[in-house]
């Protein structure tokens, strides 16, 4: 919230919150203006609390053929106001006093506060990055878990652990290795996975992005959880989705009912065509879900040869629309202050907006307090934006670079 609000005050160039600043396709912009303006006024009214039937059948075809089983629309989906509502739900539902929540760190910011909020106890478990081979630049797949330092979390107070895969800020997409790490530990410990996966299409250079509850055993104990503001780059809409077996979905159901009760009804009803659309062009060059990845790839490349070239060494991702960046060649401009509790990134995000006009994230924003100052020296940036916008990034970031060279 900080960020957002520097961002809007100072950046000239909002390289910082996720969301794209290119339009969504126009096949879900026209779907929306059919629902609003067409025939059916019953799209202005309520619909059905768990989801407008048109896009919990959609999206149970849609990931049944993903996951492979049969899924039933009203019992294994549940429509939410974006991935954010479904994540309060999870943790609201399925976490009580004093349970335990495994959190892989960095870690997009908000499971924290909503696991205590449940009366839960986060634990925390950090990705550990190891330095890539010489000459490389370091991938987001060079940060991985510790398996024995992963197994030594989980104990008979853990109910659940949230994987994030592709994960933000790093753009991590985990292994099927890794997932079968995580599953192995969840089951053998009787533990639930809440998996956010609102990148899930955002897989670049060929990756798959592998589906934890597809694997042996934990369809069962895993609530997946999307987005078709991640999904159709349109993040404003607040359309979300969690997918799981019946047993958990019916305690995320009821906070739902008693805390907003239902989304709005036109989105759903255009989301619903989106993916209509989309499974009739599935794997289709057409797809928008094999066409978004394809223009974000070549952003992000964009944006590491331009941040590389100016030695602000970028962490290359594997996956979202976000790249975490190495600030320790700028530090000459942004002097430290000894003892302040401000972890350097944070001080140093603040003065790039105020000073540059560019807005970024710090890594530190992605860790617990006590572990807010490891990893101090990193931003991370989105990429989904429009070329001339990245294009006036790299301008910013080369003015700088000189006057850093020039005497
Ligand atoms: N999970 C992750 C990892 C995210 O990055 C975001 C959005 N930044 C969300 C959930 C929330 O998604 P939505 O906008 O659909 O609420």
């Amino acid at each position: 919230v900080e960020f957002v609000k520097l961002a809007a005050t100072y950046s000239t160039v909002n390289l910082g919150q996720g969301f794209p600043d290119f339009p969504p396709p126009d096949f879900l912009k026209e779907a929306f203006v059919r629902a609003l303006s067409g025939e059916n006024h019953m799209l202005h009214q309520y619909t059905r609390a768990f989801g407008h039937p048109p896009l919990v059948k959609i999206l149970a075809q849609y990931f049944g053929k993903l996951l492979g089983r049969d899924l039933d629309p009203m019992t294994n989906v549940m429509v939410t106001v974006g991935a954010y509502q479904a994540l309060f739900c999870c943790f609201q539902a399925l976490v009580d006093e004093g349970d335990e929540v495994i959190i892989i760190e960095p870690f997009f910011d908000c499971y924290e506060p909503m696991v205590k909020m449940a009366g839960g106890m986060p634990v925390f478990v950090p990705l550990r990055p190891k330095a890539p081979k010489d000459g490389k630049l370091m991938s987001s797949a060079d940060w991985q878990l510790d398996p024995a330092e992963l197994a030594s979390k989980f104990s008979e107070r853990t109910k659940a652990i949230v994987l994030n895969s592709p994960n933000n800020p790093l753009g991590k997409v985990f292994s099927r290795g890794e997932l079968e790490l995580i599953a192995d530990l969840c089951v053998k410990h009787d533990v639930l996975c809440i998996s956010d996966e609102v990148y899930e299409w955002l897989v670049y250079d060929g990756k798959e992005h592998i589906r934890i509850a597809s694997l042996r055993g934990m369809w069962d104990r895993t609530v997946i959880i999307g987005s078709a503001g991640k999904t159709f780059s349109a993040t404003g809409w607040k359309v979300g989705w969690t997918v799981g077996p019946n047993r958990l979905l019916q305690h995320l159901r009821t906070v739902h009912q008693n805390s907003v009760y239902h989304c709005a009804t036109v989105a759903q009803e255009a989301v619903a065509q989106g993916f209509q659309r989309e499974l009739e062009l599935y794997g289709k060059p057409e797809s928008y879900f094999v066409q978004l990845p394809k223009m974000l790839q070549q952003k992000r490349d964009w944006l590491v040869q331009s941040l590389d070239a100016v030695g602000m060494k970028p962490i290359v991702p594997e996956g979202t629309y976000f790249l975490v960046a190495d600030i320790s060649e700028f530090k000459s401009d942004v002097p430290d202050v000894p003892d302040s509790d401000e972890p350097y990134d944070s001080r140093f995000a603040k003065w790039m907006v105020k000073n540059k006009g560019l807005a970024a994230i710090p890594l530190s924003a992605f860790y617990c307090g006590a572990h807010k100052n490891n990893y101090n020296h990193f931003i991370r940036f989105c990429f989904a934006k429009e070329e001339a916008t990245l294009k006036a990034a790299n301008d910013i970031l080369q003015k700088w670079k000189l006057e850093k060279t020039s005497p």
